[in-house]
């Protein structure tokens, strides 16, 4: 009898891990890190969950760390099978791995100079090396492709629209009675008629779904971000100040950067520099560029147009050296920063924010989910000062959040997604909550599907009958 896990992604927005076992092979779906407040980021330490060795297979649905961020601990610690991912995935993957080691040490660093950390020596969760050890276990499988795994087991990735390359995984096993049982890993759920990204995949038929719920509790405003980010941009700069954007170096800094290409097109904004200061951003944008065919049909029609990748335009730099990013601090005309990470828990907007927090000309925008804990929670919470690299930072900046470049469906857009399942389910799980969004999707379910659900505790395992 094949059994499911609940490894992460349960009660937070991260660490997304999920054990099949049928008896005959045994894989993860997902491998993610778990980040956010301290006792969830303790978990990365903890014995691993599961031997390593014991793993046949690692599936990954998209290049997010909260997704992928473990896979350099589970081969350092004896994983020597495959790992699968869209060709897409499998490219930012490398370079979001090699960005998650990076910052780690960095940390560790910085932690051991300044002596703020507990820890002596302050230790990375891995290193570069295990990256490197890690990258070339990931082979590329397409959308829709069925692959076969020991004892009648099948795996199909499906478009998810999330980010590019991104997967919602659909898993066949086989059950008692001799028939099989489907489970759809829903992975990061992506919207519909959005730019950039394409629409989700809609499954007709799954006995068992694990649905995210980022989103849970919450819509996304209906509107067009133009105006109000136009809004931000003219207002900033007419204050002689700048805009700070953390943004994830994958996902929402390519969303944002067509959409000022657009802005500036149309005129709705005056020709700031917009400076790109993230290495892994920049790196991931040209990963866009070169995967035009993977971009959504109005994006595809502007490079059929112009020849030109749209998230590139007139005055917009990108700054890889540290010495570049160092500049920008002493430069006072309005600009736009854009930088990682995305709720400020490290990389270099550190920096920015320390420089740009304390004048109240300058603006700070979240595009993103904030997970709690996070310093972009903090902000968004409107903290009147913040810690950064343990020093106590006045909140002077205006400081806006806007949801609407969200790639997470909100609590609508998923329940219109499952109601394309025209069986229901067995069982519905969902997953990849703060609790609170959990309970109101589950809620949700419950009352407009009539589905069995339930809202699986970390460590959980379920029959699958
Ligand atoms: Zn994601």
């Amino acid at each position: 009898m094949a059994l499911l896990q609940f490894l992460g992604g349960t009660g937070t927005v991260t660490g997304s891990k999920y054990l099949v076992d049928t008896g005959k092979v045994r894989f993860l779906v997902d491998c993610g890190m778990f980040q956010g407040n301290k006792n969830l980021r303790l978990r990365n330490w903890e014995a691993l969950p599961v031997r390593p060795s014991s793993l046949d297979h690692i599936f990954l649905t998209h290049a997010h760390v909260d997704h992928i961020g473990m896979l350099p601990v589970f081969v350092r610690d004896g994983f020597r099978g495959s790992v699968w991912s869209t060709e897409v995935t499998r490219e930012l993957a490398e370079i979001n791995l090699a960005d998650a080691a990076h910052l780690q040490e960095e940390d560790a660093r910085f932690a051991n100079k300044k002596g703020f950390s507990k820890h002596k020596p302050a230790l990375p969760l891995y290193t570069g090396e295990d990256v490197e050890r890690a990258v070339p276990l990931i082979r590329s499988i397409d959308y829709r492709k069925p692959m076969d795994l020991p004892g009648g087991t099948k795996v199909m990735f499906h478009e998810a629209g999330h980010v590019l390359g991104s997967a919602m995984i659909e898993v066949s096993v086989p059950a008692a009675d001799g028939r099989t049982r489907s489970i759809l890993f829903s992975g990061d759920l992506g919207r519909r008629d959005v730019v950039v990204d394409n629409d989700p995949f809609v499954i007709e038929k799954a006995d068992y779904i694990l649905i995210e719920s980022t989103y849970g509790d919450r819509e996304h405003p209906d509107e067009d971000p133009e105006p109000e980010l136009a809004e931000i941009i003219n207002a900033t700069a007419a204050r002689g100040g700048s805009l700070v954007v953390p943004a994830f170096a994958l996902g929402r800094t390519q969303i944002l950067l067509y959409t000022l290409r657009g802005m500036k097109a149309k005129g709705a904004i005056p020709d700031l520099p917009v400076y790109v200061d993230s290495p892994m951003a920049i790196s991931i944008t040209e990963i866009y560029c070169r995967h035009i065919e993977s971009l959504d049909r109005q994006a595809r029609a502007i490079f059929s147009a112009t020849g030109e990748c749209p998230m590139i335009f007139p005055n917009l730099h990108f700054l890889r050296s540290p010495a570049e990013s160092k500049e920008l601090n002493s430069q006072h005309f309005p600009c736009i920063i854009i930088s990682a990470s995305g709720m400020a828990t490290g990389g270099r907007v550190l920096h920015h924010l320390k420089c740009r927090l304390p004048d109240p000309r300058n603006a700070v925008l979240f595009i993103g989910f904030q997970a709690n804990g996070t310093r972009g929670q903090l902000l968004k919470d409107g903290a009147r000062e913040i810690k950064i690299h343990g020093e106590q930072v006045p909140v002077r900046a205006q400081v806006r959040a806007m949801e609407s470049f969200s790639r997470h469906a909100d609590s609508r857009e998923l329940l219109h997604w499952l109601r394309g399942v025209r069986v229901p389910p067995r069982q519905a799980f969902v997953v990849h909550g703060e609790p609170e969004s959990s309970a109101a999707l589950a809620g949700e379910i419950r009352r407009a599907l009539k589905w069995k659900v339930s809202i699986p505790e970390h460590l959980e395992t379920i029959e699958l009958k």
